[in-house]
């Protein structure tokens, strides 16, 4: 992409914007976080009093901006209870600040490495989760990325999928070829370099799910070069823990981890697996969030 490019999607940019100074908006608070694309903090509507999530973007700093408009469109356009809801866009300076729904129980990650959930609360994440994800296939929409790190919390419970930086439009029948997304979480078609489509959304979340027994992914210790040679070879993950499972649980990741994408099952199979019956009510992962934040906040006080 050479300049004159950037300036054509900053010029979109410019048109799909709030054209109001944010900053007469909102009150900037404390920072959440950082990623590749920005910063993510959290801001009170001056207004409403509400608090939002907002992710400030220098887009002075962004080899690819085009990727960004992509999450712009794909955000605004959707609006679903399981997924992180696009508020509005701004523009300062070269700054886009994105205003999302705050989520104020952190990632799943949180959960799955700081505490044991029962099956009956894994369901109900998955159920959730899938719920975003057959919303999105449903308007031809990617994800590209579902990974425990992209689905946010509410305290309350909710269960929400963000980051759609990685969505990719697709037709029908459509395949697509580009390698994206996180290494462990990939589909073997991805790591392949096959055609790809819609189904590398429920490989990620079988191995989501077993975030969710184990604690992390399949082959985290190892470097992500050797992980996507582990991924093209192996198959089917080994799960330590599969002998523990039920056997809904077990017949649910089998369903996810077909290495064969045409017989992996798809998101209408999947709302129907009787897994998802045992699923408890969200609101039962409440302590799992509270005691999660509780363990991480007190490292970062023994970190001071
Ligand atoms: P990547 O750049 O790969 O997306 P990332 O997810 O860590 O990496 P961001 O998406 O910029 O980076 O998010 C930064 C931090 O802010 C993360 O810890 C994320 O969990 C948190 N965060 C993002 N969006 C929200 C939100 N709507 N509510 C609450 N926290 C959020
Ligand atoms: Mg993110």
């Amino acid at each position: 992409m050479d300049a004159a490019d950037d300036e054509v999607v900053m010029e979109e940019l410019r048109q799909l914007v709030c054209p109001r100074d944010p900053e007469t908006i909102y009150h900037r608070q404390h920072q959440l976080g950082s990623g590749a694309s920005g910063t993510v903090f959290i801001a009170k509507d001056l207004t409403s009093n509400a608090t939002v999530a907002i992710k400030d973007i220098d887009m002075d700093k962004q080899p690819k901006k085009a990727l960004i408009l992509t999450e712009i469109k794909v955000m605004r356009k959707l609006r679903h209870p399981n997924l992180v809801n696009f508020l509005e866009a701004y523009l300062l300076d070269a700054h886009l600040w994105v205003v999302m729904e705050l989520l104020d129980g952190g990632p799943l990650t949180d959960v799955v490495t700081e505490t044991i959930m029962k099956e009956g609360q894994i369901a109900a994440v998955c159920l959730k989760t899938l719920e975003g994800i057959h919303y999105l296939h449903a308007n031809k929409v990617i994800h590209r990325d579902i990974k425990s790190d992209n689905v946010l919390l509410g305290k309350d419970g909710s269960v929400k999928v963000t980051d759609f930086g990685f969505c990719a439009n697709i037709m029908e029948n459509e395949k697509r070829q580009t390698m994206v997304g996180t290494p462990y979480w990939m589909a073997p078609e991805v790591v392949n370099r096959q055609q790809y489509d819609h189904k590398v959304d429920i490989w990620s979340l079988g191995i989501m799910a077993i975030e969710m027994v184990e604690g992390e992914p399949p082959y985290l210790k190892e470097t992500p070069l050797r992980a996507l040679y582990l991924i093209a070879s192996t198959g089917k993950p080994s799960i330590p823990s599969w002998d523990k499972l039920s056997t809904d649980f077990q017949d649910f990741l089998n369903r996810c981890l077909c290495v064969r994408s045409e017989e992996r099952a798809d998101t209408t199979e999947l709302l129907g697996h009787p897994f998802l019956r045992c699923a408890t009510s969200t609101t039962t992962l409440r302590p799992l969030i509270e005691a999660a934040q509780r363990i991480l906040d007190k490292r970062i006080t023994l970190c001071k």
